[in-house]
C-alpha cells in the first residue's frame, strides 16, 4: 500500500545525519554525563555541552540558558509549574490563550485545582489574540503569561514581539511554547523578548523523548522551582541522568534546522501554496486561520460537504489529521477551531495537512487527486 506522510506537525522522521550523530552514544561513548572521574563521563559531558550550544544557537540564546528535558510537554510543565511555585508569594494569576496546546491548558487546569487563577484569552476568527485583551488581563497578581508562538493545528503565528512588550511593561514574565515554530520560522529570544520557551527534538527531525527549555538569565525575575528532584542535574532545574544520545540528536537537529531554514521555508511554502491553489480550483475550500502569518508548512482547511471522518477511515495510508495528534483519540472537535468560533461541524470537517522538508510536488498532486476523486 502506498503511504503518504503529510502530518509533520505531529512528528517527523529522524534525519540520517541526526541518527549518525546519536549512534556512538548508545554503544561506544555510553558514559554518564554526570560521571566526573573518568573519560567515559567526560566524553558524554562534552557531547552534551556541544548540544547545549547548538540548541542555544538556533534561538540566539546563551548555552547556560538551555536545560534539557524529555520534550515539550515536560518543558511546558517545568516552566508553568516552576514559575507558579516560585512566585506563590507574589501572586497566583496566569494568563494564557484558549487555543494553546493541551500541554499548556491541562497544566493550567491542574494549577487551577491547586488555587491558581487562570485567564484564558479569546482569539479572533483568524486565531490571533487582541493585545488590548492581554493588557487588560494582566494584574499585579500576574506571575506568568503563556502564549504559543505558532499554533500546531492552524500554523497561525502570534506577534510575540508585541506581546512581550505588553507583558514586560506590566513587570510579568513571558513563556512561549515554540515547539512548532523552531525550525520552521526564525525564533530569536533577544529580538522577541521571550523569557522562557520550550523545544522538542521530534518536531525537527530529531528523536522522540528529547527536548529543552530556555530560561533567560539576564532577567533576574525568571526563576523556576524544579519539578523533578534528585541529584541536582541541570543546575537543579531538572534532575535525572541525562539522555545523552537524545540530547546529541536534539543538538544536531537544531544545527541542521538552523542551516536549512531558508530552504525549508521556501520549499514548504511553495508546496503548501500549490496544494491550496489546486484544491481551490476543484472544491469549495476555505482556509482556517490567518492566511498571511502562518507556518509555511501548515494548511488547515475546511471543504464544504466533505466527510473528513469517512475520508480518514478509508485512507489510513495517508497521514493527515483532524486536529492535534494528542487530541485525535478523544474524538472531540478541535478546541483550537472551536476557540476561533468556527463551530463543531466546521471543526469536525476540517483537515490539518502539514508538509515536511522531504515532501515532493508529486506527493501534493497525488494527495489532491485522492482528496478530490
Ligand atoms: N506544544 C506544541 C505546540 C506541540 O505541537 C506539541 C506536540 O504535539 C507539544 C507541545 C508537546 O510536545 P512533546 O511531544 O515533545 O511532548
Amino acid at each position: 500500500m502506498n503511504t503518504l506522510f503529510l502530518d509533520h506537525n505531529a512528528t517527523t522522521p529522524v534525519d540520517k545525519l541526526v541518527l549518525e550523530a546519536m549512534l556512538p552514544y548508545f554503544t561506544q561513548h555510553y558514559g554518564n554525563a554526570a560521571s566526573r572521574t573518568h573519560s567515559f563521563g567526560w566524553l558524554a559531558e562534552q557531547a552534551v555541552e556541544i548540544a547545549r550550544q547548538q540548541c542555544a544557537s538556533i534561538i540566539n540564546a546563551e548555552p547556560q540558558e538551555i536545560f534539557f528535558t524529555s520534550g515539550s510537554t515536560e518543558g511546558i510543565n517545568t516552566c508553568i509549574k516552576g514559575v507558579y511555585e516560585n512566585y506563590l508569594n507574589k501572586g497566583n494569576h496566569i494568563v494564557t490563550v484558549c487555543t494553546e496546546h493541551k500541554a499548556v491548558l491541562d497544566t493550567c487546569k491542574y494549577l487551577e485545582s491547586k488555587g491558581a487563577k487562570i485567564t484564558y484569552l479569546p482569539v479572533y476568527e483568524n486565531g490571533l489574540i487582541n493585545l488590548s485583551d492581554l493588557d487588560n488581563a494582566i494584574t499585579e497578581q500576574t506571575i506568568l503569561v503563556s502564549v504559543m508562538m505558532a499554533n500546531n493545528e492552524t500554523g497561525v503565528i502570534q506577534d510575540i514581539r508585541k506581546i512581550s512588550e505588553v507583558v514586560h511593561q506590566k513587570q510579568s514574565i513571558l513563556f512561549s511554547d515554540t515547539t512548532q515554530a523552531i525550525g520552521k520560522i526564525p525564533v530569536d529570544v533577544e529580538s522577541l523578548g521571550i523569557d522562557l520557551l520550550c523545544m522538542s527534538a521530534h518536531k525537527i527531525y530529531g528523536p522522540k523523548g528529547a527536548g529543552a527549555i530556555f530560561v533567560r538569565r539576564k532577567n533576574p525575575r525568571v526563576k523556576l522551582a524544579p519539578l523533578i528532584h534528585g541529584g541536582g542535574h541541570e543546575k537543579n532545574i531538572r534532575s535525572g541522568t541525562l539522555n545523552v544520545p537524545g540530547i546529541v540528536g536534539l543538538g544536531k537537529a537544531c544545527d541542521l534546522a538552523k542551516n536549512d531554514l531558508v530552504r525549508y521555508q521556501h520549499h514548504t511554502k511553495l508546496l503548501r501554496d500549490k496544494l491550496e491553489n489546486l484544491l481551490l480550483n476543484k472544491v469549495p475550500v476555505s482556509i482556517n486561520g490567518y492566511k498571511t502569518t502562518r507556518l509555511p508548512n501548515t494548511s488547515n482547511i475546511f471543504i464544504q460537504g466533505f466527510d473528513t471522518t469517512m475520508f480518514l477511515k478509508n485512507h489510513s495510508n495517508i497521514a493527515i489529521s483532524l486536529g492535534s495528534a494528542c487530541n485525535s483519540a478523544s474524538g472531540e472537535p478541535s478546541h483550537v477551531l472551536m476557540g476561533m468560533g468556527l463551530g463543531a461541524s466546521h471543526a469536525n470537517n476540517s483537515l490539518r495537512i502539514s508538509l515536511g522538508k522531504n515532501t515532493s510536488e508529486t506527493d501534493i498532486e497525488h494527495f489532491v487527486s485522492i482528496l478530490t476523486a
